[in-house]
């Protein structure tokens, strides 16, 4: 087995009540890469995240950070492990300006960005700083949702669909983003249904179906790979 990886994952399994979502998944992820899941609707992804972050009630499998097996620390516990969740739904506080949302997560770990580095990599959350998360747009609220993720000194990013419902431009604005964090050694683990952003920002893919890895390749070897990934994910 992989010893280099930052983050491992042995045979997770997880459950949503009776319902097994996931089949034993296995990755292991290099430090500093951007490792992206793909897979259909349903398949795992989400879930996958989930389970990694300590969000799902019932899982087992063992997860380990730097070598340090952390499935069974409490969930507060886990950013101070160095690993940040940003969820699809962004989890930002509506009622706070830009600003206050990034004043407010504490530092767990060291390394976290100061507001003055976070304004450098997001000059728009800059501009838009004394206004109300309700303010901002799809894409604002993504890239401050991850803002607020750095300030706590993560090394490790999970994103789940950072491109949800966001328009072209601000999706390729995302993708700069990815890109300088990678720049920044911050090792990026991301789901993502839009294949053309994953294609720009990932070195590595997982493709995920019915809570299983069915394969895993680099960004090299995607082009053999085309026609059975259409196949795979229906499109
Ligand atoms: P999507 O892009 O649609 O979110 P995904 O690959 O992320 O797809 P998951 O969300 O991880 O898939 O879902 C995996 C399985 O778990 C699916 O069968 C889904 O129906 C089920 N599932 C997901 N969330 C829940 C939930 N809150 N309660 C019950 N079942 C769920």
């Amino acid at each position: 087995k992989d010893q280099t990886a930052i983050l491992s994952a042995r045979n997770l399994k997880a459950w949503y009540g009776e319902s097994q979502a996931l089949h034993g998944i296995d990755l292991d992820i290099h430090s500093g890469e951007t490792v992206a899941l793909l897979g259909r609707n349903g398949a795992g992804k989400t879930t996958t995240l989930k389970s990694i972050t300590g969000l799902m009630d019932r899982r087992s499998g063992e997860i380990k950070i730097g070598g340090k097996d952390i499935s069974r620390l409490p969930l507060h516990h886990i950013a101070r492990h160095g690993l940040g969740f940003v969820p699809e739904e962004r989890g930002i506080f509506s009622g706070l300006t830009v600003q206050e949302n990034l004043l407010l997560p504490p530092i767990v770990a060291e390394g976290g960005h100061t507001v003055e580095e976070i304004y450098a990599l997001f000059p728009n959350l800059k501009e838009r700083r004394h206004s109300q998360g309700t303010s901002l747009s799809g894409g604002e609220q993504q890239m401050l949702a991850i803002a607020r993720i750095l300030r706590t000194g993560i090394r490790i990013l999970l994103l789940d669909e950072p491109t949800e419902g966001l328009a072209p431009v601000i999706v390729d604005r995302i993708g700069d983003v990815i890109i300088a964090l990678r720049k920044r050694g911050i090792t990026i683990i991301l789901v993502e249904q839009n294949f053309r952003f994953a294609q720009r920002v990932a070195e590595r893919y997982y493709v995920i179906e019915h809570g299983q890895v069915l394969d895993q390749f680099s960004a090299a070897e995607l082009p053999g790979r085309q026609d059975w990934l259409s196949d795979v994910l229906g499109v």
